[in-house]
């Protein structure tokens, strides 16, 4: 993360590590709690709750993301255990969840996936509908949208992508970028990237 960082001559304090633990045991984060790590990721509501509630009680200083798709029947419980979002992705869903931020009083980043790809498979928001999503999040359900976040189809070079998204978040006046995992996070980081989120390349690979 340094080297890259140093290649875009760019700060590596300016760019978070989120560390993502899916599928990896409690034990596993206490070992990268213990080596300092202090952001962690998770993309399943469930999963999270079971490791982390626990681990949030012990150690108050970590931080947890949720980088995985969000079901609006879920956004109470997200709401509570996460301090950050970054699958907002559907109108339905900012409605739920601006709803559950106001009921607990909280505040927590939210970042609104694009579909850079646009795959039908995959969600996220259309390129040319993000900032009209945006701008939607702010005025109809009065949510701070911190940046965008994208996950490139897995067949393709990722730097375009990141450079659409990094283009998207300047035309939407946001300074938050959440891009890169194991496989690309130099890439995200020498094209902006404020959070990259890297899991095998830390913990190994996934059963
Ligand atoms: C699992 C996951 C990651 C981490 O993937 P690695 O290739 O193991 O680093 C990053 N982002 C999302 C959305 C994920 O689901």
């Amino acid at each position: 993360m340094a080297k890259a960082a140093a290649v875009a001559s760019r700060k590596v304090e300016d760019v978070t590590l989120i560390a993502v633990t899916k599928t990896h045991d409690a034990a596993a984060v206490e070992a990268a709690i213990a080596a300092g790590q202090t952001v962690f990721g998770e993309n399943r509501v469930q999963e999270a709750k079971g490791k982390y509630e626990s681990l949030k009680a012990v150690h108050p200083e970590i931080r947890l993301h949720l980088i995985g798709p969000l079901q609006s029947n879920k956004a109470r419980d997200a709401v509570a255990l996460f301090d950050a979002i970054h699958t907002l992705d559907r109108e339905s869903l900012a409605e739920a969840l601006s709803a559950e931020l106001k009921r607990l009083g909280r505040a927590i980043k939210l970042f609104v996936q694009v579909n850079t790809g646009e795959e039908p498979q995959k969600s996220g928001i259309a390129p040319r509908e993000t900032l009209a999503f945006v701008e939607r999040c702010r005025t109809v359900h009065g949510l701070t949208v911190s940046g965008l976040m994208c996950i490139p189809p897995v067949d393709e070079e990722p730097a375009p992508h990141f450079a659409l998204l990094l283009n998207l978040a300047r035309d939407a006046g946001l300074s938050e970028l959440s891009m890169g995992m194991s496989g690309d996070y130099e890439a995200a980081i020498r094209l902006g990237a404020t959070h990259v989120r890297v899991g095998s390349a830390i913990f190994g690979s996934r059963a």
